[in-house]
């Protein structure tokens, strides 16, 4: 699978930095290019600069009184809004626990979604085949508001600007352990829109959402799909319900590019989740994708990083198989000692390989899978995917 991948990045993505004891660090992001750059597998000749989304390209998705009011209170320091302020603030999604108002905060997210839209770009001009945007997958954000730590929502501008400037038709799979809810509703009545979300229920977890009768709505009527996991869930279960769906639906829509969002927050040991799946299901996936994208979209691959709050025992491990993949570049399945010597004094205990080891599965994970199955049953023949 040749063709050049592009990996997007400039150092100032790191300011997207929703305050200092925030679960969204991106100290997972410096972590990560410092591994991939370690192990030999990221070079200065894949990198690609990029610049913030304008506030044009930001209305392709956002309301305009919403972006005024993150460009206003940009400026501000949250302890020093008024109270009225606040209230303004809150109107938007803002000033909460999972929202605070930061400082820069739409210069920084202006600039994560315009990473993602220079991804876009590079696939489409056919400068790369492929194109990884690590510093995107803010899928939680709304038209009109903040919600789950995402400001913008760089996956659903990209995938607008996929739409109107390039015409195409576009699937959305999305693996984050939090439903995709922000981009599915932008286009949950676009029927040139595939997503695909498999994440944890929405009975157990935020946003409460992504469930299998959310299917779009008129003629996106069939365009949205949900893989809602139970709590528990392993690799085997994870893996079993993403291939029963997701190469299906994919080939069934015929997309002409394919957009993916790889939080890695589905994985056993992060902190904010209950799934229980290891590196090797999130690179299982990835390698999926990566078929589908050569089968269906001549390449074009647009990949974007999402959630992950194990900063350093999960995230760099994760999405440096993720860039083993879409690079097509082997990596040594031991990490490097240089660069866990770098990390240790702020995380003592990461695990040493790239792949996760094969636990025996417990009583919870196999109550999961057996919950799972049901409801794929269910969802397969709603669904009436072509085999
Ligand atoms: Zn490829
Ligand atoms: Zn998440």
């Amino acid at each position: 699978m040749g063709g050049r991948a592009a990996f997007v990045w400039r150092d100032d993505l790191v300011t997207y930095r929703p305050g200092p004891s925030h679960p969204l660090n991106p100290i997972r992001l410096e972590a990560t290019a410092d591994l991939l750059k370690t192990a030999g597998i990221l070079t200065k000749g894949d990198v690609a600069g990029c610049r913030p989304c304008a506030v044009e390209d930001l209305l392709l998705v956002h309301d305009r009184r919403y972006i005024d009011a993150v460009r206003r209170w940009s400026a501000r320091d949250e302890a020093a809004l008024t109270s009225q302020e606040r209230a303004e603030a809150l109107a938007f999604g803002l000033g909460t626990a999972d929202n605070p108002v930061f400082a820069g905060m739409h210069a920084a997210a202006a600039l994560v979604a315009g990473a993602s839209m220079a991804a876009a770009d590079l696939v489409m001009t056919g400068q790369a085949q492929h194109a990884v945007s690590l510093a995107g997958g803010l899928h939680h954000a709304l038209p009109d508001r903040a919600a789950g730590f995402c400001v913008y929502n760089d996956p659903a501008v990209a995938i607008a600007h996929l739409r109107y400037r390039y015409r195409a038709r576009v699937a959305y799979v999305d693996i984050d352990a939090h439903h995709g809810d922000g981009v599915q509703w932008i286009f949950y009545e676009d029927p040139d829109v595939l997503t695909i979300s498999i994440h944890e229920s929405g009975h157990y977890l935020f946003p409460g959402t992504g469930h299998g009768h959310e299917r779009g709505r008129g003629p996106g009527f069939g365009t949205s799909i949900n893989i809602p996991l139970w709590p528990g869930t392993g690799d085997d279960s994870w893996i079993e319900c993403f291939e029963a769906v997701v190469p299906r639906a994919l080939r069934a829509f015929q997309p002409d590019v394919l957009i993916s969002q790889h939080g890695c927050d589905a994985h056993r040991m992060d902190p904010l989740t209950h799934l229980a799946v290891s590196t090797r299901a999130l690179a299982r996936a990835a390698e999926l994708l990566h078929q589908a994208a050569h089968e269906l979209c001549e390449g074009r691959w647009i990949v974007l990083g999402g959630g992950g709050y194990d900063l350093l025992g999960v995230v760099p491990r994760a999405w440096t198989l993720l860039w083993a993949e879409v690079a097509g570049r082997p990596v040594d399945d031991e990490l490097p000692e240089q660069w866990l010597a770098r990390w240790k004094s702020k995380r003592p205990d990461i695990p040493k390989r790239l792949r996760d080891a094969c636990g025996v599965p417990d009583g919870a994970e196999q109550k999961a899978a057996t919950a799972n199955r049901l409801m794929l049953e269910r969802l397969l023949a709603e669904l009436s995917l072509p085999v």
